[in-house]
């Protein structure tokens, strides 16, 4: 009898731990496409894709909509990129099929 309650002690134990290693596999799993989902994002925005490179750094940082509310309120010559912060002579739209 007592070396059964042991053995089902030990059961449990086991159980519990593989079911914390499952939540902690879970866990970093989500936590994992979160960086993804934000690593794809526009820098400015955190909700768009990104779709435009700065030149020259050739930071994919920005949105469109982004790149053109950034050229809509400084000049130019201005420009930064929102990324790394050098300035930008260019913007290339880049389209992903
Ligand atoms: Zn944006
Ligand atoms: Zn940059």
């Amino acid at each position: 009898m007592a070396t059964n309650r042991v053995d089902s002690w030990i059961e449990d134990r086991r159980t519990a731990g593989v079911v914390r290693w499952e939540r902690v596999r879970e866990e970093e799993r989500k936590e994992r496409e979160r960086e993804e989902r934000e690593r794809d994002r526009c820098v400015v925005c955190m909700t768009e894709g990104r779709e435009v490179i700065c030149w020259p750094c050739r930071c994919l940082a920005m949105c469109n909509p982004c790149r053109e509310a950034l050229a809509a309120q400084s000049a130019a010559s201005t420009h930064r990129c929102p990324c790394c912060r050098r300035g930008v002579d260019g913007f290339s739209r880049i389209y992903v099929p």
